[in-house]
């Protein structure tokens, strides 16, 4: 099953695609973090990404649609695979489309997070991440037993750089000028499913898997 995530930085795209991953075995495949990866190790590409990445702004097509690209291709990972942050405009939407067609495969489901504003810019500002495993904690609605340390690992829990407000703010503009467009570009390929993304976690699963045939 091949299927794309779309909704707004904070909708939970993450958090969704990884308890889908442990639920349904599908791949989870995130730009974001193959593009923070690649500024970690200070890859030709990391270091022509981080600028872009540090203002909020999309990183430059070329670079990300190659990224992907070659990830797609690696051991047949094309043929069932949950994309977390790509595409994000129409041109990668494009791309993708074409990436898939020449192994003669297509997109089965695009699910879309619909989550308000206001509440999206409160789930990342209080996000922190533990930089040794990744782990996800919320400085409120899931904190960490010990303040700054991850509960698995010990891991020191850190703010991602763009998840400060002014920049949270800036994400959120790009994604209604570049990434809402798609939703529109999807839904007339009959391939868009919205679901409510406010509540729990395992509330917005139940929904996302029953949109996409996996749960009745
Ligand atoms: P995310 O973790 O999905 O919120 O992505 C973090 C940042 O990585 C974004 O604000 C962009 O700067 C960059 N990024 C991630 N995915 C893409 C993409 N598909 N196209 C362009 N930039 C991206």
């Amino acid at each position: 099953m091949r299927i794309v995530l779309l909704g707004p930085p904070g909708s939970g795209k993450g958090t969704q695609a990884k308890l889908m991953q442990e639920q349904i075995g599908i791949k989870h495949i995130a730009t974001g973090d193959l593009l923070r990866a690649a500024v970690a190790e200070r890859t030709e590409l990391g270091q022509a990404a981080h600028a872009y990445m540090a203002r909020g702004d999309l990183v430059p097509d070329a670079l990300v649609i190659g990224m992907i690209g070659q990830r797609l291709r690696q051991d047949g990972i094309a043929r069932s695979f949950l994309l977390d942050g790509f595409p994000r405009n129409v041109a990668q939407a494009e791309a993708l489309d074409q990436l898939l067609t020449g192994d003669h495969l297509a997109l089965d489901h695009v699910v879309s997070l619909d989550v308000d504003r206001e509440e999206i810019v409160q789930r990342l500002a209080g996000r922190r991440t533990c930089t040794r495993c990744g782990a996800m904690y919320h400085v409120r609605f899931d904190p960490p037993a010990t303040p700054g340390a991850c509960d698995r690992c010990g891991g020191p829990l850190v703010q991602r750089e763009d998840d400060r407000e002014e920049t949270i703010r800036a994400r959120l503009d790009v994604y209604d000028r570049s990434t809402a467009p798609l939703v529109a570009f999807y839904r007339d390929r009959g391939l868009l499913r919205s679901i409510d993304g406010m509540g729990s976690a395992a509330d917005v699963m139940d929904r996302v898997l029953k949109e996409v045939g996996q749960r009745h």
